[in-house]
């Protein structure tokens, strides 16, 4: 069978679950059992008729995300709960993930139209070039092929492409259930008038930043398949110091991990009453991987400076020894942990030459319970005591901590640069505050350094004349903050412009799009991160 024998109208299709409901502006809307809405378009069936099983075709806006279906015909009256919602295509494999875990299928519709489909669990047989019948079953908000069958081998280059616009298509992401956190927070509280933040999207659902402006309380809730989950910020008033019987004004400092070395930053103060502990990041190598936690008595507090793993890495395994113990960072740290604790509990479970500290359960647990502070504002997480985070310039979210207790204060500056760069601005040296004590990276201390610009058109220069003479470039570079810097460098180099490395360019160009369309450090792949 050739592409010319087969009638590719209509190939992609859906069978859907739900109901219709009018809006009040006369629309109509296709309600999936996920409860996420389709605007109907040119419907010829009846659609008083409660649940049912819809045979459609879908359209999808610009970005790709499916917004609206047209109702072929109704398949069956009522929701049958052993059939999932289907989706059947004819499409030319344009792509296969290297494990062959993904095909990317483009779709050819009516008017030249094309659509780009991505699909789970290839068949083993599928290769570039191919035509092939798919049905797939919707699998959360992805689609997994269930049936496959071949239906050509022709290399793509041998049919005519016309000029025609290619979309992607997206399943549709239901819209944040705002009602269930409200409840869910009102449950667990037992108070309303909660203002929710915008709804964030995680691997297990939804997730708010909560607040209460009345009681002035804050809180962060989830809601997933079913389930939510409410954490409400400790009031500091709620707290009381472990020993009320030592000498408030003490400044007491032991380091329980990176005194000597780069790795397991974890230091313990004990100011006034408390015992506060800054940073619990984990060694890349060697058989101690942890800092000395068994030298904490009873720890009041643990604030963070920033998402390297050296400074993070250890944060689940200290939640699980101490669960009642506030752990406080920035917004944009926590948002970076993400990554990269989940990435580093794969690597544990992936990698025989590390051990695994935790489990996905502690993971899940420390993330959730991660409070956040803006930076530059102070706060008072325990009676008395002063926090401030200060901009420390090292990478997205990173904070010096400055701390203070009646007459006693420390300055903590975690990994910092004075200098700016492409991803962050540089620390400012006037935003440093005088304290008694300063615990301080010494890294680079003794070295002195080129200007960033030499460095940059250094390696820019570099690299372009290795694939100007035909060569390939391999940059190791660390996953957060130093491999974000380069592909920017790269990307916004003239230096490729005036060289016509155009295939550099190209390569770059797509990698660099893929990385830096996410948050910074989404492309971690190791827990072995130092900086
Ligand atoms: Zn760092």
């Amino acid at each position: 069978m050739t592409v010319n024998e087969l009638d590719l109208t209509g190939a992609f299709e859906f069978t859907i679950q739900g109901h219709i409901e009018p809006s009040n502006g006369g629309l109509l809307y296709l309600v999936c059992h996920d409860a996420t809405r389709l605007l109907l378009t040119h419907t010829h069936v009846d659609c008083n008729s409660g649940s049912a099983v819809w045979h459609v075709i879908p359209s999808t806006d610009s970005t790709g995300i499916i917004s609206n279906v047209t109702i072929i015909d109704k398949k069956y009256d009522g929701i049958n709960n052993s059939s999932e919602d289907r989706c059947h295509l004819v499409g030319r494999v344009v792509q296969l993930s290297l494990r062959h875990q993904v095909v990317l299928f483009k779709v050819e519709l009516q008017q030249g139209k094309k659509l780009t489909v991505t699909l789970t669990k290839p068949d083993p047989r599928m290769k570039v070039g191919q035509l092939w019948s798919c049905t797939a079953i919707q699998v959360g908000c992805t689609l997994e092929i269930a049936q496959a069958t071949p239906l050509s081998a022709i290399p793509l280059s041998s049919i005519p492409v016309p000029a025609t616009i290619t979309e992607r298509v997206v399943l549709p992401d239901p819209l944040p259930p705002n009602d269930m956190a409200n409840h869910a927070l009102y449950l667990e509280t037992g108070t309303s008038g909660w203002q929710l933040s915008c709804a964030q999207k995680r691997a297990w659902g939804w997730e708010w930043e909560a607040f209460n402006p009345e009681l002035s309380r804050r809180a962060r809730v989830q809601v997933g398949s079913g389930t939510s989950c409410v954490y409400e910020y400790k009031d500091p008033t709620d707290s009381v110091a472990q020993d009320v019987n030592v000498d408030t004004s003490r400044l007491v400092l032991t380091p329980l991990g990176a005194a000597l070395g780069i790795g397991a930053s974890c230091f313990r103060v004990e100011i006034g009453p408390y015992e506060v502990v800054l940073d619990c990041g984990t060694r890349p190598k060697g058989s101690d991987p942890l800092p000395a936690l068994e030298y904490l008595k009873n720890p009041d507090l643990l604030l963070i400076t920033h998402a390297h793993q050296d400074h993070i890495g250890a944060v689940p395994v200290f939640h699980a020894r101490y669960p009642g113990v506030r752990m406080i960072c920035t917004p944009g740290t926590r948002e970076i942990a993400h990554v990269m604790l989940t990435d580093c509990l794969k690597v544990q479970q992936n990698n025989e030459d590390s051990c695994q500290l935790f489990d996905r359960s502690d993971l899940e647990r420390t993330l959730f319970r991660l409070e956040t502070q803006p930076i530059g504002q102070d706060f008072e997480p325990l009676p008395g005591l002063k926090v401030r985070f200060i901009h420390a310039g090292h990478i997205v979210g990173a904070a010096c901590i400055y701390l203070r207790y009646g007459s006693r204060s420390l300055l903590y500056t975690g990994d910092y640069n004075t200098a700016s760069s492409r991803t962050t601005s540089g620390l400012k040296l006037a935003e440093l505050v005088q304290a008694d004590m300063l615990i301080t990276e010494s890294t680079y201390g003794a070295d002195t350094h080129p200007s960033r610009k030499t460095q940059e058109t250094a390696l820019l220069n570099a690299i372009a004349s290795v694939v100007q003479s035909g060569g390939n470039v391999l940059i190791p570079a660390f996953a957060l903050g130093r491999a974000q810097e380069i592909l920017l460098a790269l990307r916004t180099s003239a230096v490729f412009g005036e060289t016509n490395c155009t295939n550099l360019r190209g390569r770059v160009s797509s990698g660099g799009n893929r990385h830096l369309s996410r948050k910074p450090g989404t492309t971690a792949r190791q827990c072995t991160e130092l900086g």
